[in-house]
């Protein structure tokens, strides 16, 4: 825990092209968009090429997924295929914010 130590860096903050709020980088999900026009999750942060955020939240990528939010952040079309890779990677994260605290279920 030495690392908390040392001076204080300032945060990068990037906007959540789902849901637009900003947030520190290191809690969004990057999708980076690939030298041959693909997109990919980057899970390391450090791929190069142009990229967008997303929250770790599966309601901001279906928002950024439906309504063409990250297609115009990475300046390219998300085919259908890449759409349904990255609907099922959305998959597996939370449903929404605070579903966790909430305890997780739908109860509209
Ligand atoms: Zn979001």
């Amino acid at each position: 825990m030495t690392r908390s130590a040392r001076k204080r860096k300032r945060i990068p903050q990037r906007t959540c092209v789902g849901c637009r709020s900003v947030r520190p980088k290191r809690e969004l999900v990057r999708i980076v968009r690939t030298p041959e026009g693909c997109l990919a999750v980057d899970d390391t942060g450090k791929r190069s090429g142009r990229g967008a955020y997303i929250c770790p939240i599966s309601d901001c990528w279906e928002k950024a997924l439906s309504k063409g939010h990250l297609s115009r952040a990475l300046r390219t079309s998300v085919t259908a295929e890449t759409r349904s890779q990255l609907r099922e990677y959305a998959a597996d994260l939370r449903p929404e914010a605070g579903a966790l605290e909430k305890g997780v279920g739908e109860d509209e």
